[in-house]
């Protein structure tokens, strides 16, 4: 802003009852909102690609991790925005559970990775990110991965090329499908 602030306010001395609307746009979304997981969900279809957002099912999503520690890890998550593994309705666990089983299948076919972590993080303590939305994680691991990521580094080189991950397993689920 070009204009002091002293300057601005006796120019227009109605600015400090206008206060920055734009701010409160962000801090009076629900919560949902600022979710990754929701804000994938509830845009359009067209966006899915940007929003890492795999594959659609009726209660629940496979979607890619915009930071992994492994390349390829996937999560599934369901529709609802709950944090707790019991919240989970049971057709919509149903579905997570084939989810997860297709996330599965793309990895093998995309990365012909040797083993897999599958499981939940509920709660910050226990190691949860987004600790709201609960979701599977998808992982595959190599026998050397470890290794690898010792060697690369973090995860900054591999945030760089999800989207080239995204395209390769969309690819394969469509050669799938
Ligand atoms: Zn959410």
């Amino acid at each position: 802003m070009s204009l002091k602030p002293k300057l601005l306010r006796e120019t227009f001395p109605q600015l400090d009852l206008i206060d920055a609307p734009w701010r409160h746009k962000y801090f009076d979304l629900p919560k949902d909102e600022r979710c990754f997981i929701c804000h994938a969900i509830h845009a359009a279809p067209r966006h899915d690609a940007k929003n890492l957002l795999l594959a659609r099912g009726e209660r629940a999503i496979i979607i890619l991790n915009r930071y992994p520690y492994t390349m390829g890890a996937l999560m599934v998550a369901p529709f609802a925005h709950v944090g707790d593994y019991r919240e989970i309705d049971d057709q919509a666990h149903s579905e997570m559970n084939r989810l997860v089983k297709r996330a599965m299948n793309i990895l093998d076919a995309a990365l012909q990775p040797k083993a897999y972590n599958i499981g939940v993080n509920q709660g910050v303590a226990a190691g949860a990110g987004l600790k709201d939305h609960l979701h599977i994680h998808v992982v595959p691991r190599w026998a050397a991965d470890t290794n690898f990521m010792t060697t690369i580094g973090k995860t900054r080189i591999l945030a760089q090329d999800v989207d080239g991950m995204y395209k390769r397993l969309k690819k394969t689920l469509k050669n799938e499908t």
